[in-house]
């Protein structure tokens, strides 16, 4: 009986291989992982599974064909609805999603993989060479601002109802936080460089070191195109506003994972620089801050990952933190920071004091506050800071028309409708710091409305 049957664990990398290289950590399903991982599936009436997925991926449809060995079949469901099933299937939080809801999860065996299924297709998709199909340009024009999961999303399904799409990028790669955030190790960047390229392949132009608000203007965007979609990301990083963050060895956790993936930083033949502290504290507990500490042990540090609330709050995706205990991060948690230390003008250690957690905030999370006199410090010469980010204000400047809110995220309804004209937004540059499936949702909602108003005066 299917109800007997634990949980397929997806193969790894060994830990004490993998801190000394940057190569994906997870390996993926066998096929014959992945056909007795898809024999478990229910195949509910009511796939509740389904609800928690943002972009609506029919997940029975897609399991049963993998039951059936009908893997073509498997792809093609999966990309009919998600962009981007390999980066999905990767880091996806699945176990706050389509995970979550699946019925096995609490006493038949634990959920239906359903991440690592869909990753175990997607890679099929491109081994067999399946991809979204080009339609001809009907004649309307749109573009598309930034080259993050929002973006790439949208760009896509404007392509497969025949727009033509110009995609503006600031920096010289496309993929947002794909490529300058995440980690090789936990997403290869030659599957971000794949999507990108069935994007181009499907007719869409990707331009970039085009920064908008400097190199080109969003109203001369709005002049030329029929329609814009802002989707601009999340990549101004806060800080600690402690005494010393401005000392020699302090950085943000974008601007360390930056140079350490985009400009391939660890590689001897780099000319980026980057700090290789042999102590590191990593502030924080998010993916962000996961991704820094584990980067930093591949750079040969002893990391210690501070957070000043407990393990029940990390906002990691569970694999993550898991897989940075096994590499030895060590988590110092119920403790913040309030001086950075050093000498010579550089980072000697962390003055943290030990929390405890007291009534729920505003976020529904117990509040941390300080026990008193329980200061203490840590070793350390490199600081790491992932405590969030905020939209980067150039937008909002260069064009003061478009409405945001004080946080500096921009004002939309649910389908990315701005206060201007002809002008949508989605994904962090609209929610704030979230995740890759909620930024591509809402580039799937923009999308589908624009469409509807191209089509509505005639453009399509
Ligand atoms: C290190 C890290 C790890 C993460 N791990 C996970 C994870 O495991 N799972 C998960 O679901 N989410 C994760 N996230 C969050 C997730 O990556 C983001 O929520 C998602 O990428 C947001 O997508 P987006 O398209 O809105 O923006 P982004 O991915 O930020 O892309 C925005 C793009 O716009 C470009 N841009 C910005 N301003 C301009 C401008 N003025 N002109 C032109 N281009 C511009 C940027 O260069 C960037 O390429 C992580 C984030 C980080 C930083």
């Amino acid at each position: 009986m299917k109800g007997d049957l634990l949980r397929h664990k997806m193969p790894a990398q060994p830990p004490e291989e993998r801190i000394n290289n940057f190569r994906e950590v997870a390996l993926g399903y066998t096929p014959e992982l992945a056909l007795a991982e898809a024999e478990r599936c229910l195949n509910c009436k009511d796939p509740l599974c389904m609800k928690g997925c943002p972009v609506g991926v029919h997940i029975p449809r897609f399991i049963a064909h993998i039951r059936a060995g009908e893997l073509d079949d498997a792809a093609k469901t999966v990309l009919s609805d998600n962009n981007l099933p390999a980066v999905c299937g990767r880091v996806c939080p699945q176990e706050n999603q389509c995970e979550k809801y699946c019925i096995r999860r609490e006493k038949l065996g634990g959920s239906v993989a359903i991440g690592a299924l869909e990753r175990y297709v997607a890679d099929h998709a491109a081994a067999a060479g399946i991809k979204p199909v080009a339609v001809p340009a009907k004649g309307a024009k749109a573009a598309v601002v930034g080259t993050g999961p929002a973006s790439l999303s949208c760009a896509a399904d404007l392509a497969k109802a025949g727009v033509a799409v110009t995609m503006y990028e600031a920096l010289h790669k496309a993929g947002g936080v794909l490529v300058y955030g995440i980690p090789e190790f936990r997403l290869p960047k030659d599957i971000v460089a794949r999507e990108v390229e069935n994007l181009r392949a499907m007719g869409v132009t990707v331009l970039t070191d085009m920064v908008v608000g400097k190199t080109v203007m969003l109203d001369e965007l709005l002049a030329e195109y029929d329609c814009v979609f802002v989707g601009t990301g999340a990549g101004l990083p806060s800080f600690l506003h402690v005494k010393g963050e401005n000392l020699s060895g302090v950085s943000s956790a974008n601007e360390f994972l930056t140079r350490v993936n985009l400009m391939k930083a660890y590689e001897k033949s780099s000319a980026t620089p980057v700090q290789r502290g042999k102590k590191v504290a990593v502030v924080g507990a998010g993916n962000v801050a996961m991704d820094a500490a584990r980067t930093a042990r591949r750079l040969g540090a002893e990391v210690t990952l501070v957070y000043r609330r407990s393990r029940a709050e990390m906002p990691a995706r569970a694999e993550e933190v898991g897989h940075a205990e096994e590499e030895g991060i060590r988590f110092e948690l119920l403790t913040n920071p309030v001086e950075i230390l050093g000498e010579n003008g550089a980072v000697t250690g962390m003055r943290c004091v030990r929390m405890q957690l007291g009534e729920p905030d505003a976020s529904g999370r117990r509040r941390p506050v300080p026990v008193e006199g329980s200061e203490f410090d840590i070793a350390c010469d490199e600081v790491i800071v992932a405590l969030g980010t905020t939209p980067n204000p150039i937008i909002k400047r260069s064009f003061p028309a478009l409405a945001t809110t004080p946080k500096g995220t921009i004002v939309a309804d649910e389908n990315g409708k701005t206060s201007v004209e002809r002008l949508y937004a989605g994904g962090d540059a609209m929610t704030g710091a979230a995740t890759v499936i909620l930024a591509m949702g809402a580039g799937k909602r923009s999308a589908r409305a624009m469409i509807e108003e191209l089509k509505a005066c005639g453009k399509l």
